[in-house]
């Protein structure tokens, strides 16, 4: 059977990655639903280095293919901050808001020029044959001086998407995926995947 685990507890994550992959996977399982799996601890320096400890983790554990993704928000200004610690910038536990609340605070009085910023995400996929590979994207934009929108989460209200004049939480999902970080990561791995299943079968 063509299974592939999703090393994340996040049901919503799974659904987007049902409709993604539709035919080309006969069942995705959420790294929830393997007894016993620990959570992987997020401790790498970069993006990379925690979606393949998490991809790692998952596929050994499982024996199956396993997918995993790590996303956050490099701010310029903030030399990269809070990178892989956008969801723990206020800490553990802090959450959304705190977390803009904070960003707001760091960018007081920073000039437009100099509010830079970009989301990044890696996905990375790791078979138990050992095949690896990440797959990246990014959308630059830059720091709001106070929140716009409703959609999303995390830090879309204060990130104003390059070329839009929209924040991203003035976008709605479906416009959101065409340009955001994760969509183009998961169009990548799309591609890639459906010749390696055809490889594989
Ligand atoms: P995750 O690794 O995808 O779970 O994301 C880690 C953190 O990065 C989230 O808790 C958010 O704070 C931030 N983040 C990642 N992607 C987005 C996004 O699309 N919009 C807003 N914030 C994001």
């Amino acid at each position: 059977m063509n299974c592939l685990v999703v090393a994340t507890r996040n049901r919503g994550k799974i659904k987007e990655l049902e409709v993604l992959l539709g035919g080309l996977v006969t069942k995705i399982m959420s790294s929830a639903d393997l007894e016993g799996f620990p959570d992987t601890i997020e401790d790498g320096d970069t993006f990379k280095d925690n979606a393949l400890k998490k991809a790692r983790e998952a596929s050994a554990f499982s024996g199956l293919s396993a997918l995993a993704d790590d996303s956050g928000l490099i701010v310029d200004a903030l030399d990269g901050l809070p990178g892989v610690l956008s969801a723990r910038f206020a800490g553990v536990g802090g959450g959304d808001a705190a977390n803009n609340d904070l960003l707001l605070m760091k960018m007081k009085g920073v000039p437009l020029e100099s509010r830079r910023a970009a989301f990044l995400c890696v996905l990375a996929f790791v078979s138990p044959q050992g095949v690896e590979r990440t797959f990246v994207g990014r959308v630059g934009g830059q720091i709001l001086e106070s929140p716009r929108g409703t959609e999303g989460f995390g830090y879309d209200p204060l990130f104003l998407v390059d070329g839009s004049g929209c924040s991203m939480a003035e976008l709605d999902l479906e416009q959101k995926n065409v340009i955001s970080h994760r969509g183009q990561a998961f169009r990548q791995f799309l591609e890639f995947y459906k010749e390696y299943g055809q490889i594989k079968s």
